[in-house]
């Protein structure tokens, strides 16, 4: 089982005197800062100018260039997209790393995969919050917090573990729990669960299901209802309660049909696909087509992406959802990213 610590566990005067510099302020930076600075951590913002520039000095940060927080800085956490971090790194804040100083990831993708190799007298660890940024930030002021995974890269100094303790208190994770890991089981398990089951297995799970009604004649706005829509009324209660509730809480005749039909449907085929996701994920395969993708500026991307919006899904569920303002979300807002 795992290593899991507690606020009482934890001596956060190990951050005492020390300047973090939260790098970015979107979804994970704004709850990091905005949390550690009420817990009275002395925190900066970097960043480049812009709409995340002007939200970090309206909540009352100093803001500065990327290149002038990393100086300012004992601690940095990169909080960026993943995709921008190792330039950044490169030009912005690796010529401001000087010994002792530390590196701070939410995930464990540019580490793992090499993509930023931090010089050997760095502090390099992970406190990665197990939710995205607006609930870390609105549990954190409700008094509790939410769990945080955390994990040590390197430890030049021996001082790395309190560190990442002390932090992973100070943004509220010690109030729920704070599990120890490592950069690669966190890398190749958000990867994996991402690809497999929550955002790649499901959106091709509500999709087929969706085709096959409308394939037989039954009208897409039932389909719609019936294969995504109501998948988060059950989703809401595998969260609270795991499967077992969930099957309390559906009807008799949904749970026979889960049992029969569920393994008709994730076959041994299924798995042995899922394996091959995890083994591309641990060989570098995936992480490497990811790459070139990105230094091509993402042609494959674009082009499936095009054709994803052009699925009937897209049109039904528009107009449904123009039916129901209560469920429509902030277009330009915060879409939470699942696992990261
Ligand atoms: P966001 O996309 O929400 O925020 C990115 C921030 O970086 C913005 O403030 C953006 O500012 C800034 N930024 C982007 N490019 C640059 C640049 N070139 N120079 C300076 N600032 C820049 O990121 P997330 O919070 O989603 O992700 C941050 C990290 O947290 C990632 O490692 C991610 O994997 C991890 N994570 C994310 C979770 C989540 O729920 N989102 C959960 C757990 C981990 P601007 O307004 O200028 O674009
Ligand atoms: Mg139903
Ligand atoms: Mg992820």
């Amino acid at each position: 089982m795992a290593t899991v610590y507690y606020n009482t566990d934890i001596n956060e005067s190990a951050l005492e005197g020390k300047t973090v510099a939260v790098i970015g302020y979107g979804s994970q930076g704004h709850a990091h800062a905005l949390n550690m600075k009420e817990s009275g951590v002395d925190v900066i913002i970097g960043l480049r100018r812009g709409r995340s520039w002007e939200k970090a000095e309206e909540d009352g940060f100093h803001v500065y260039e990327v290149s002038e927080a990393a100086e300012k800085a004992d601690i940095m956490m990169l909080a960026l997209p993943d995709e921008a971090q190792p330039s950044i790194y490169e030009n912005q804040i690796k010529p401001a790393l000087t010994s002792g100083k530390s590196l701070v990831f939410a995930h464990g993708f540019n580490i793992h995969f090499s993509q930023i190799q931090p010089p050997e007298d760095i502090n390099v660890f992970m406190v990665a919050p197990k939710g995205p940024g607006h609930i870390v930030r609105r549990t954190y002021e409700s008094g509790a917090g939410v769990p945080a995974l955390y994990a040590i890269y390197q430890d030049p100094h021996g001082e790395a573990k309190e560190l990442a303790l002390a932090y992973a208190k100070q943004i509220g994770a010690g109030r729920a729990g704070i599990i120890e890991t490592t950069f690669q089981e966190e890398t190749e398990t958000d990867l994996f669960g991402e690809q497999a089951v929550l955002c790649g297995g499901t959106s091709a799970l509500v999709k087929a299901g969706f085709e096959t009604l409308v394939e037989a004649g039954y009208q897409p706005e039932v389909a719609y209802f019936e294969c995504l829509h109501e998948l988060k009324l059950i989703v809401d209660l595998m969260y609270e309660g795991g499967l077992e509730y969930m099957r309390y809480s559906i009807s008799d005749t949904a749970q026979w049909g889960d049992f029969v039909a569920g393994p008709r449907i994730v076959t041994d085929e299924t798995k042995a696909a899922m394996k091959e996701i995890l083994t591309d994920i641990q060989t570098g395969k995936f992480a490497h087509g990811w790459i070139v993708e990105n230094q091509a500026n993402r042609p494959q991307f674009n082009a499936i992406n095009k054709r994803e919006h052009e699925h009937q899904l897209t049109e039904v569920g528009q107009k449904l959802r123009e039916m129901m303002p209560f469920v429509k979300h902030d277009q330009k807002g915060v879409i939470s990213r699942a696992g990261n």
